[in-house]
């Protein structure tokens, strides 16, 4: 019977795979876009159809569809499996899973916890007394039975040892219940442990397929400290890369074109119970670079409608920023009626209030210029001072066509010349040239693969073996160095027997899974290399590669030999020394 990785492989085509998360282009015989993985201006990776595996050749991830999944999914293997055989609609029961080697991950731990933990919550809300008061005071803030339902609402009740003793009983750890954030304990290291949640309204936070992996607790008493008390970053919950909503919201997000960023809970639940399905929520902390990211994939219309007030503002701001870095326009919402949020806005105003409020978006940075003019008084030299220096840092990061754009309409609202603004924008830039500052999340150049010219050539030889020809008795195999010999005499053997196999993983099964893994890399990157040269370009490369091989052998050897000769004369050996001089001799000559 096939296994099912196997099978799963079989049915799905990586480029359709990693084109859900990356736009690619067809360049030659592979597929490139931005790397997922890194910020980057010029597409490093690459997809090869032939070899069914992507690359980062700036920051060296990928892998096959599985690896791929994993990574960009943040899954475990069996997570990935699992995803993957949905989509390419191959059934797993246990008999076809006993093949599969299921690695035993701390996050299915957790993810366990977190399940147990909110189907608790919900039962605690919809089927306890003290529960049906929170469903009352849900009910005030506008939100209907079906949505708190699909949202997976739930109550926290009053007490130390509600949920704990029943996850210890399902086999939950206590570390995990510890490092989870739903249990606490006094004493370090051990000893008794408590319920962290207790009188709070549940939210729980689902990561981007949709599992349960936090949550956010409201306090029901108003003096109750804090207000929200959220799950700590643990294994499967990593803040600064998770949306609120964002499970619910992705289709919209892609089918609109367009996302609303918001603050709250509430101003994500209501909008999607009036149909506005594109909204998802920071919860709390200033928009993250790794946000960004999740966002880019479905849509490069980012609006954000953050509360009225002076932190919402800051919000905004911060937003704008990360935003730019990533060559994205934040439009603003602004709220209508003297509303503080979403929520309030469409309880009060409407449906159709809300909606014409996210019509009329502004972009940012003309709605914040248009503050500062507000603000500063430009006509006086201290405060135009004030305003451009408020101003122009946000104009920074821009394209520069962008740039042209923005400054022509600061220049008409201030009177100073777009010119002039352009070299304070290039002192500024001077200033802020820090190196800590610069290229956040740009591959490092070490992390970036170096292929040596052995390397190469091995690799074009083996993508298209007649090459051979070209070298014919330039180049031994001792040229080479280490398992190259090797692979050099195999190929050339294969190429004499007529053999011709472009079967990697039989080629490389007897030099080991990271000899194979690499030169399959390797393939990936000549295909990319060396697409749109002829066979005429390519002899020619083949040529120019097998003589610095040859001459870097040869140097390595005449080295090696100068050495021994070296060693031959301090022990007075003359036997010895005269035969070394003498293959010196004969390979100067070669
Ligand atoms: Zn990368």
């Amino acid at each position: 019977m096939i296994d099912p990785v196997s099978e799963i492989k079989g049915k799905l085509d990586i480029v359709d795979v990693v084109g859900g998360y990356v736009q690619l282009k067809k360049m030659g015989r592979n597929y490139k876009g931005l790397c997922p993985f890194h910020s980057e201006k010029s597409p490093s990776f690459v997809v090869s159809t032939e070899k069914q595996i992507c690359h980062c050749f700036g920051c060296n991830k990928g892998g096959d569809i599985f690896t791929f999944v994993q990574e960009i999914e943040g899954a475990t293997f069996t997570e990935a499996l699992k995803t993957l055989a949905d989509r390419a609609g191959v059934k797993l029961d246990d008999k076809k899973m006993s093949g599969v080697r299921v690695t035993k991950d701390e996050r299915d731990e957790f993810f366990k916890a977190h399940l147990l933990a909110a189907d608790f919550y919900k039962s605690q809300l919809w089927d306890t007394e003290e529960g049906g008061k929170v469903l009352q005071y849900l009910y005030r803030r506008g939100l209907k039975d079906e949505m708190i339902k699909a949202w997976k609402l739930g109550f926290a009740p009053d007490a130390y040892d509600a949920l704990y003793p029943m996850l210890l009983k399902e086999g939950v750890g206590k570390d995990c219940l510890l490092k989870s954030g739903l249990a606490s304990t006094k004493k370090i290291g051990g000893g008794d442990i408590f319920d962290k949640f207790r009188l709070r309204l549940m939210f729980p936070i689902m990561n981007s397929r949709g599992q349960v992996c936090g949550f956010g607790g409201r306090a029901l008493k108003s003096d109750q400290q804090p207000k929200y008390l959220n799950s700590p970053e643990n294994v499967i919950y990593d803040k600064s890369s998770i949306l609120y909503g964002f499970f619910k919201a992705k289709d919209a997000i892609k089918k609109q074109d367009k996302v609303i960023l918001v603050e709250g809970y509430f101003d994500v639940l209501i909008p999607h119970q009036f149909g506005f399905d594109n909204v998802v929520a920071t919860c709390g902390t200033a928009l993250t670079e790794k946000q960004v990211k999740l966002v880019k994939r479905l849509t490069e219309n980012v609006y954000s409608c953050f509360d009225g007030d002076e932190a919402g503002f800051e919000a905004s701001k911060r937003a704008y920023d990360v935003l730019a870095g990533e060559g994205v326009v934040l439009k603003t919402i602004n709220l209508n009626g003297g509303s503080k949020d979403p929520a309030d806005r469409i309880m009060n105003g409407g449906v159709e209030g809300f909606a014409s409020d996210v019509e009329g978006a502004k972009d940012f940075l003309l709605h914040y210029v248009d503050r500062l003019l507000k603000t500063c008084d430009y006509k006086t030299a201290s405060g135009l001072t004030k305003l451009i220096g408020m101003a122009l840092p946000l104009y920074a990061k821009m394209s520069p066509v962008l740039q042209e754009y923005y400054l022509k309409d600061l220049s008409l609202k201030i009177g100073v010349g777009v010119e002039a603004l352009k070299n304070e924008i290039s002192i500024l830039k001077l200033n802020s040239r820090h190196p800590a500052r610069r290229n956040k999340g740009e591959a490092k150049d070490e992390d970036r693969i170096k292929f040596d010219s052995e390397e190469v050539l091995l690799s074009l030889l083996m993508s298209s073996p007649d090459l051979l020809e070209e070298i014919g008795d330039d180049l031994s195999e001792e040229d080479f160095t280490h398992e190259r010999k090797s692979i050099y005499k195999k190929l050339l053997d294969n190429y004499n027997s007529g053999r011709l196999s472009n079967d990697y993983t039989e080629f490389f099964t007897e030099f080991g899974d990271d000899i194979a893994k690499r030169f399959l890399i390797l393939a990936v990157y000549i295909a990319d290399k060396y697409q749109g040269f002829g066979e005429l370009d390519l002899k020619l490369e083949v040529k120019y590669l097998a003589e610095k091989v040859r001459v870097r052998g040869r140097r390595s050897v005449l080295d090696g030999l100068k050495k021994e000769i070296g060693e031959a004369e301090l022990k007075g050996d003359k036997v010895k020394l005269l035969d070394l001089l003498d293959r010196y001799q004969n390979l100067l000559l070669k």
